[in-house]
């Protein structure tokens, strides 16, 4: 266990920053957090995994599927960016 300040800095750097940073995009695409902060805070690059990595389902507030070509666009946008269908 981290026994000094510098130690615990070093700590949320490097583990909870980057776990925490990947839970919460994994949660924006309905994926797992917990699996997800786990393996952002051992492994920080894993982070940009997270981040480009599709929506797994539409998230309110974050994701829309597309209902003509189901990808997914990002919930303030009105049409979607791949095929031009209006989202409501
Ligand atoms: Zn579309």
């Amino acid at each position: 266990m981290p026994t000094n300040m510098m130690e615990w800095g070093f700590v949320v750097v490097f583990f909870l920053l980057p776990g925490t940073i990947g839970a919460w995009v994994a949660y924006t695409k309905g994926r797992n957090p917990l699996l997800w902060f786990v393996l952002n805070g051992l492994f920080a690059p894993t982070v940009m995994i997270t981040l480009f990595q599709r929506p797994l389902r539409p998230m309110q507030g974050h994701y829309r599927q597309c209902p003509k070509c189901s990808e997914f666009s990002k919930w303030r946008e009105q049409a979607c960016r791949f095929c031009g269908t209006a989202l409501s």
